[in-house]
């Protein structure tokens, strides 16, 4: 604490691994007296940098630009980048600590990083974005390459800015690489990767009601945000049976208990891709639906919740709101978005729950197939890609049961996801010596 003040979500994210890994590390010899989990908590290399811009006055803006490149063991710095005005050095620390872990779990040959910038897309015009993100990209190209540091997107980062970011990339350096993942399918993304966070999700959490003998069908889906993890969550969900009922954005949340059909997620999609509008708009064109201002929705009764959001959005009280209405399920799909003393509530009542560093790992296991993609250059059909995101999030979720199972059976996926994460690394720094 005292050599990282004031950061808290780094804290946070760092004892949920410490306490389950020092365990593991004091059980097992060959990891003893390395360092290992004290080299990991930081970062190889940490980049700052001002990004100036012209905003449509003419007046000139300026914003703080971050790359933390956290681990490269296992590949090389993978991770996305986040556009968001509460961005800081504690919640890139944080994403890019737990990153190096997921990146681990995805079996793909993948180190770890983030960055981002303090920058607010929302009421941007599409020119300010686009020079917000060139000059973004004129300093941090300096620092990164497709066999050095790969960054995506994540909040306020889709494909609009990954477009403009490639773009300025390419001019900068007269190379056609795959720097960045997220591509738009005309110059080299891959099919899926849009889909592949929320699909991930929902197909770890089918792996884990199975364990239960349970399935989507017919059970009633709760799932906060109404981005892109939250969108294709809800597409997923609903293809295996589950009824959606809730959306959210941080300005509230709207419940329609007749459920969401594919005809009013695509009006969420054009809604909030395409208009760049508020979830509460929803209610506008479907009456029957409520808008909870200001509230999450985690007081809606449901069999299963998906976090889609952001960061702490689900705290104790909420967790114990969701067991008492029966909630079984509670699948993350944003990073940490259930506060520490939240989990401590669902692995009492001995729920099925999954972090976001197991069950989100879709997307950039898909990042890292398009990768792959770009350097083979071809492309892989929908199906093809889909089912190798299928078959890594099975193995995540047998990884998790490996190291997470308990004496009486209850699967611990945060333990099981901490230790299947550090072995990968800890194996690989051990081989390449001190550095
Ligand atoms: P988007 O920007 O597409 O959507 C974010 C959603 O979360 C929006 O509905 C947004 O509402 C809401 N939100 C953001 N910040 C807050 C906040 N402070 N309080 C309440 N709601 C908020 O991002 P993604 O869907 O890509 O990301 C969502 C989560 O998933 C993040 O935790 C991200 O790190 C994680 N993730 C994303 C991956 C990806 O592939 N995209 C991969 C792995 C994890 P509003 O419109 O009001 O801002």
């Amino acid at each position: 604490e005292q050599s990282n003040p004031n950061e808290p979500e780094f804290m946070q994210a760092v004892t949920e691994v410490a306490e389950t890994v020092i365990p593991f590390i004091e059980k097992n010899e060959k990891y003893q007296n390395k360092m290992l989990l004290e080299r990991m908590v930081e970062p190889e290399r940490t980049i700052l940098f001002r990004v100036p811009w012209i905003d449509d006055n003419g007046d000139i803006q300026v914003n703080k630009g971050y790359r933390v490149e956290y681990n490269s063991a296992i590949g090389p710095y993978k991770g996305g980048l986040r556009f968001h005005p509460s961005v800081n050095l504690s919640i890139l620390k944080f994403l890019g600590f737990e990153q190096v872990f997921k990146n681990s779990l995805t079996t793909l040959p993948m180190g770890g990083g983030k960055g981002g910038s303090n920058f607010n897309p929302k009421g941007k015009s599409d020119n300010e974005v686009m020079r917000f993100c060139q000059s973004f990209m004129t300093e941090l190209a300096k620092h990164i390459g497709p066999n050095t540091d790969v960054p995506a997107g994540d909040i306020g980062v889709g494909g609009r800015e990954i477009g403009y970011m490639f773009g300025q990339y390419k001019r900068l350096r007269n190379e056609f690489t795959g720097v960045l993942t997220g591509k738009g399918r005309s110059y080299g993304g891959s099919l899926i990767r849009p889909e592949a966070t929320g699909y991930g999700n929902v197909y770890f959490a089918k792996n884990m009601l199975e364990t239960k003998g349970e399935s989507f069908k017919g059970k009633t889906v709760v799932i906060s945000g109404s981005g892109n993890v939250a969108q294709f969550a809800a597409q997923k969900a609903m293809e295996f049976g589950g009824k959606v009922v809730t959306f959210s954005d941080s300005s509230g949340f709207i419940y329609d208990s007749e459920g969401i059909d594919e005809e009013k997620l695509a009006f969420v999609m054009e809604l909030k891709n395409e208009q760049r509008g508020r979830i509460k708009e929803y209610v506008d064109k479907y009456a029957g639906a409520e808008y909870h201002e200001g509230k999450r929705p985690w007081s809606i009764k449901c069999d299963i919740a998906l976090p889609c959001a952001t960061q702490n959005e689900l705290d104790a009280d909420e967790a114990k709101t969701l067991i008492d209405n029966g909630c079984m399920c509670v699948g993350e799909g944003a990073n940490m978005p259930s506060t520490p003393e939240a989990i401590e509530v669902f692995q009492k009542a001995k729920i099925l729950f999954s972090p976001g560093k197991a069950s989100n790992a879709g997307g950039v296991a898909t990042s890292g197939l398009e990768m792959s993609q770009n350097s083979l250059r071809l492309n892989w059909t929908a199906q093809e890609v889909d089912e190798k995101l299928h078959t890594i999030m099975n193995d995540i979720h047998a990884a998790c049961v490996k190291y997470g199972k308990d004496g009486d059976g209850y699967v611990d996926y945060v333990k099981g996801a901490n230790i299947a994460g550090f072995v990968k690394v800890a194996e690989a720094m051990m081989a390449q010596g001190v550095v």
